[in-house]
Parts: C-alpha cells; sequence; structure tokens
C-alpha cells in the first residue's frame, strides 16, 4: 500500500504540469490501493490564497481524482517548531547572519573564479561572541539545515535510476526565514514523515532537494520514502512556462475538452505506451506503471489533447452526456449527431438542424421542380430518408450529390452535416414536409 500525497502551493491555479503530478500520484495510490492526499503549502500567508485552494480542489474534483485526507501546512506550524527544536539541539540546524546583498557578493565572487557558489558556512564558524554582536545589533538570524558531508547521498529513482549526490557539493540549505516564517524543505519533510507517506513522485526540478530532504529524513531517524522524479512538460516548441496560464481547467472545460481527455493523454505522456482515447480509468490503471516513464521531456501538445478528446467524446454514450445536451435532444438525437462533433460544446449547432429554425439557400428552378417532387413523393415509414431517396432516384435518374444535395439543403439549411437516414426521423414528418414545400416554393 502506498502512501503518496499532491502538495500544490495555494498561490495560483493548477495547470498541465501540475495536474500531470497529481494525476500520478493519484494513480500510484490507487494501484495499491493505498492512500493519496492533498497537501496545501500554505506556509506562505502573503502569497497563499484561500480562492486558489477552493479552485485548486474543484479542478481537482472536476478531473476526478479525489483524495482521501486533505492536509494544510498552515495548521501544522507547531509541529514544524518541535522539529526544528530537535534538529537545532542536534547540531543539525544553525543561524546565519548575512544579509542578501552579503550572500549574493559571495556568489559573485564564486562564480567569477569559476566555482560553484555553494554556501562557505561562514555563520558555523561564528564565535559566540560574534553571534551576541549581531543581534546586539539588531540583526536577527535566519536558519539553514547543515549537511553531512561525511557520505554521498545516494537513492534508487523510480524514474531516474540511481542518483548520488556528494552533499559537500550542495549548499546548507536555509529553512527558516529572519521573521521565523518557513521555506518549503523542512515542513514538507516533517508532514511526509507525519503523513506515512512512503512514495514521492514529483517533477525533476525537485531532485536536489530530494538530496538535502534524504538527508532530514535521516537526522529525523525517519524511514527515506522511496523517490521517483518525472521529467518535466514542455510545449511542442520548447518552454511551456509562459503558457502555463492558459493550460489550466477552466481553459479547458471552455474549449469542450472533457476531464477524461486530460487524463487519458497525461497518464501517458512522457512514457514509453502510446498515448491512446482510453476513457476508462481503470485501464489506464492497469498499464501505469513507473518504469515505462522516460527521462526525455515529455511534450506537450495542445492538438494531440483535442485528437484525444474527440476521439473520446466519438465514444461517448448518452447516459454520460444526456444532462449536458440540449434541452430536447434524446438519445437517438446524441447518437446521429455524435459523429460530427469534435466537443460537446458542438452539439448545439447540429441539434438546430432539427429543432429550427434553418436557413436554406436558393435553389435552381430545376432543383425547386425536384424538391417539388421530393415533398409529394415523401413518405413516412420506418425509414423515410432510405424510401425517399430511392423513390427520387427511380423516378429522376438523379443521382450522388445530384439526388442527395438538394434534399439536404433543403431539409437541413447544410451542405454537410449527420447522417440524414438518422436526422429526417428527427426531424418529424411535419416538419419535413414544410421544408421541403419551402424549398420547392422559394
Ligand atoms: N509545494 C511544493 C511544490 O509545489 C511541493 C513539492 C513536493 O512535492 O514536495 O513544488
Amino acid at each position: 500500500m502506498s502512501t503518496t500525497r499532491f502538495a500544490p502551493s495555494p498561490t495560483g491555479r493548477l495547470h498541465v504540469g501540475n495536474i500531470r503530478t497529481a494525476l500520478h500520484n493519484w494513480m500510484l495510490a490507487q494501484k495499491t490501493n493505498g492512500e493519496f492526499i492533498l497537501r496545501i503549502d500554505d506556509t506562505d500567508a502573503a502569497r497563499s490564497k484561500e480562492e486558489y485552494v477552493d479552485a485548486i480542489q474543484a479542478d481537482l474534483g472536476w478531473l476526478g481524482i479525489d483524495w482521501d485526507r486533505e492536509e494544510r501546512q498552515s495548521q501544522r506550524l507547531a509541529r514544524y517548531e518541535a522539529a526544528f527544536a530537535a534538529l537545532r539541539d542536534a547540531g543539525r540546524i544553525y543561524p546565519a547572519y548575512e544579509t542578501a546583498q552579503e550572500l549574493e557578493l559571495k556568489r559573485k565572487v564564486l562564480l567569477g573564479r569559476g566555482l560553484p557558489p555553494i554556501y562557505d558556512r561562514a555563520a558555523l564558524n561564528l564565535t559566540d561572541e560574534q553571534r551576541a554582536a549581531k543581534e546586539a545589533e539588531g540583526v536577527e538570524p535566519h536558519w539553514r539545515f547543515k549537511l553531512d558531508h561525511s557520505e554521498a547521498i545516494e537513492w534508487e529513482d523510480g524514474v531516474r535510476g540511481k542518483v548520488k549526490f556528494d552533499p559537500a557539493q550542495l549548499s546548507d540549505p536555509v529553512i527558516r526565514r529572519a521573521d521565523g516564517s518557513w521555506l518549503y524543505m523542512l515542513p514538507s519533510t516533517v508532514d511526509d514523515v507525519d503523513m506515512g507517506v512512503t512514495q514521492v513522485l514529483r517533477g525533476e526540478d525537485h531532485v536536489s532537494n530530494t538530496a538535502v530532504q534524504i538527508q532530514m529524513f535521516t537526522a529525523m531517524e525517519a524511514a527515506v520514502p522511496a523517490f521517483a522524479h518525472e521529467a518535466l512538460l514542455v510545449g511542442k516548441e520548447g518552454k511551456l512556462s509562459k503558457r502555463l496560464g492558459s493550460l489550466g481547467c477552466d481553459a479547458f472545460r471552455e474549449k469542450g475538452i472533457e476531464p477524461e481527455a486530460v487524463i487519458a493523454l497525461l497518464c501517458r505522456l512522457g512514457t514509453s505506451l502510446p498515448v491512446e482515447p482510453i476513457a476508462d480509468r481503470s485501464a489506464l490503471l492497469d498499464t501505469f506503471d513507473l518504469s515505462t516513464f522516460g527521462r526525455a521531456p515529455a511534450k506537450f501538445d495542445d492538438a494531440e489533447l483535442e485528437r484525444v478528446n474527440t476521439a473520446i467524446v466519438h465514444a461517448m454514450e448518452y447516459d454520460a452526456v444526456r444532462d449536458r445536451l440540449p434541452d430536447g435532444m434524446d438519445e437517438a438525437g446524441w447518437y446521429a449527431v455524435r459523429p460530427n462533433v469534435a466537443t460537446i460544446n458542438e452539439v448545439g449547432e447540429w441539434w438546430r438542424l432539427v429543432t429550427g429554425p434553418i436557413d436554406q439557400p436558393e435553389f435552381s428552378e430545376e432543383d425547386r421542380a425536384y424538391l417539388a417532387q421530393a415533398s409529394a413523393s415523401l413518405e413516412w415509414g420506418n425509414d423515410p430518408w432510405g424510401t425517399l431517396t430511392s423513390t427520387l432516384k427511380d423516378a429522376t435518374g438523379r443521382k450522388g450529390k445530384q439526388l442527395f444535395l438538394p434534399l439536404r439543403q433543403a431539409l437541413t439549411g447544410m451542405n454537410h452535416g449527420p447522417d440524414m437516414g438518422e436526422l429526417l426521423p428527427l426531424i418529424g414528418e411535419e416538419e419535413a414536409r414544410a421544408r421541403l414545400s419551402q424549398a420547392s416554393a422559394s
């Protein structure tokens, strides 16, 4: 049984990148009948907004990514305080007094010498008097976690395989600001310990955080969860970051994208499995496997999402869509129109051909005579369209486009559209007669 978590910061809306992470964690938990936790990382009081928490929940709800448990970092501050005190007492956290400008200068000097900008641990070497002097000057310390340089940090990553870091090549991370507020690193680790998280799956931008957090787990004498880092999503032409704002659930919904299309695409994108229009989640779950994840960036392409969506819509049964269809549209209406729509949003346009009013084109005199003949020979049986067209074919010698197009135009006002055999019974006898006679008289 895996316990996984999705840990968004409520500082904005979800986008394809984090939807993908949420989905994969949800799937990992589902696969083992485990637990999926929604953890709201809201320690940054200034940037976190309640409206984003609501939006995150609504978006996950729309996607059908349900969580077993919800946690809020802002309600767990006492736990972070306790873990901080314990690690400080154990000598793993130390105060530092450099200003942002001083740190920036140190970085520049190192980079200028062609060296990696690793924090020099100057604060660790301060004497008690020097520290007291800083505090007497009114400088409040920020706090760093002291990495253990004695051995390499290693883990078997679920996507990347063996990963190894030399801790001496990492800066001791700042974990708490001078005003007492928390940075991401420690609270996340404390939560993963307290909540029994067994599997952490996140983007590869977190790989070096993992190295640090593994030392935190160990320092807290806690079991280290399994880690996996997936390659980031990129756009078809490279960076996605600029477009992320428009790649969220609202935009998808507006474009008529079904949640199942988003799920089907994001489940397989960046894996060795083909992207297929699979609306059945259990089928997706059966094949979901971290070992199929590639290390190359996964390419997100809107056109691919639209293709998957159309294929999914074309397989949707009436019961799944009935609440979203125009008033009066029944099962036969849905199946008649379904092959012609790319999204459910387009259904109304086609349904108007049935309900009217329609806009007939101008017909030639010859076609008017033909349509008058059609009007006279219309018989309303089981298959009015089949009967009408075969009668007219025999009577007039017309075939192909000449036979069908004027009828379609007269009956629907369009040159193309859903199958007329299905549409005509929906239009109904009275209305069909009225449209044919109107066309023949125009
Ligand atoms: N709030 C963090 C983020 O959104 C969570 C990262 C993690 O999964 O640990 O990047």
